[in-house]
């Protein structure tokens, strides 16, 4: 079995926009194990979109194609692949009321070309588009099974979801098992990760591996399809343990955990306390452990202090320290959690204070931030980071930060 994909429009040669339609299709295909042999890109020129139909007829059993159903002059997809499936086009009544009505509640004159995006292959299976106007299809024509998909990338993805893919499950007997686990990682970004992975990546077919990043976090996608669940277990463990021999380090946790959600759990399995003394994170720390059931049995508390005065109030900061080193200092920082850790009697003590912008402040730039732990009666660690952003952003990242630093 062999699939091509064919998406046209001259936007996409002028580089207005990327063929992430290509690249999404690709991608879902490889997971129920149908290998996709070509990528094409084609303009709004019939002779030429004729061409690539031909060339896709002579190699391909499956071609998708995307765009070009629209009701504007240069959506031609149908018309063009007249010249070889050899079928009429008709009216899709279902896709006809729709626009029909459209255009009624709206009060709009339809044309000719409105009532063009509802054509369908006589023979044609439709998928009724939710979304937009044109109906997607597939038309089984000389062995080779054709389908037809919106361009509009909201639109496309759910014709494939609901029918396309189950559709060639069914035609094609496909991998019927899909599993899929969410690796999550911190202290990693996404390029080093990529590149740490570059040759698994890169060869991927099945499983595949999708990364996504966000939240100062990156997490990779691994999803296998086979013949039954221990079959796609496996391979999911098997890439796993391949992935987690290169960047296990950085590893915390799959699926629905988050950071702070395992540092509970660390904190727990340990059985000790945490607090926290908070400035620019304004207790946004300990809220997102507090957040979790079972936090209760880790939390003490937190003191949240802002102003210097504050701090010296709240946390018993002493006043030497503010006049001498100021409040955003790794003087301030080391006093803040070891006096929490004392006040709050906890274990582990984390503080933070810095500059979260958008003015600087004592002279520090925002994003300036440091981050103090004390463990029990260890030496107390402090470090210093320069954090980018808005507000907002620095202020997450901050927070984000202590939980990786307690994780490691
Ligand atoms: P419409 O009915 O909206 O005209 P269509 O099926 O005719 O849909 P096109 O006109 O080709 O599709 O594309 C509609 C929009 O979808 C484009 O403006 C573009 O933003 C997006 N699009 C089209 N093809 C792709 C693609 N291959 N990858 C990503 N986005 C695409
Ligand atoms: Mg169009």
């Amino acid at each position: 079995m062999k699939a091509e994909i064919i998406a046209v429009g001259t936007e996409l040669l002028l580089g207005q926009i990327a063929n992430t339609n290509a690249q999404w299709i690709s991608k879902k295909l490889a997971a129920y194990g149908v290998p996709v042999y070509f990528h094409n890109v084609v303009g709004d020129n019939m002779a030429r979109v004729q061409q690539t139909f031909q060339i896709a007829r002579e190699r391909s059993d499956i071609v998708l194609i995307t765009g070009g159903l629209g009701p504007t002059d240069d959506d031609m997809t149908r018309e063009a692949a007249q010249k070889i499936i050899k079928q009429k086009l008709v009216e899709d009544q279902q896709s006809m009321a729709k626009i029909e009505d459209y255009f009624q509640r709206n009060n709009r004159k339809m044309t000719l070309n409105n009532r063009k995006q509802s054509r369908v292959f006589e023979n044609a299976r439709v998928f009724p588009n939710p979304e937009g106007m044109a109906p997607g299809q597939a038309v089984e024509e000389e062995g080779c099974v054709w389908i037809f998909l919106p361009g509009v990338p909201r639109e496309m993805k759910k014709l494939m979801e609901d029918f396309v893919l189950p559709y060639l499950q069914k035609t094609f007997q496909l991998n019927s098992e899909i599993a899929s686990e969410m690796m999550r990682f911190i202290g990693i970004g996404e390029s080093t990760l990529e590149h740490e992975l570059y040759d698994i990546i890169e060869k991927q077919t099945n499983p595949t591996i999708a990364p996504l990043a966000g939240n100062g976090e990156v997490a990779l996608r691994l999803t296998a399809s086979g013949s039954s669940p221990s079959d796609v277990r496996k391979q999911i463990r098997e890439l796993k343990n391949i992935i987690l021999s290169r960047v296990g380090e950085y590893y915390y946790g799959s699926d629905e955990i988050t950071i702070a959600g395992k540092v509970l759990e660390l904190l727990r399995a340990e059985n000790m306390s945490l607090c926290s003394a908070e400035s620019l994170t304004g207790g946004k720390f300990i809220e997102g452990l507090i957040s979790l059931p079972g936090a209760s049995k880790v939390c003490q508390g937190s003191l949240v202090a802002y102003t210097p005065e504050a701090k010296h109030k709240v946390i018993e900061v002493p006043k030497f320290i503010i006049d001498e080193f100021g409040t955003i200092s790794r003087e301030c920082a080391e006093t803040m959690a070891l006096n929490a850790q004392s006040i709050l009697e906890s274990d582990v003590s984390i503080s933070f204070t810095g500059a979260a912008g958008p003015d600087p402040s004592e002279g520090h730039e925002p994003g300036i931030v440091f981050i103090g732990i004390q463990v029990q009666e260890e030496q107390p660690v402090v470090k210093k980071f320069h954090f980018d952003g808005s507000r907002d952003k620095i202020r997450s990242r901050a927070v984000n930060k202590g939980y990786e630093l307690l994780f490691h």
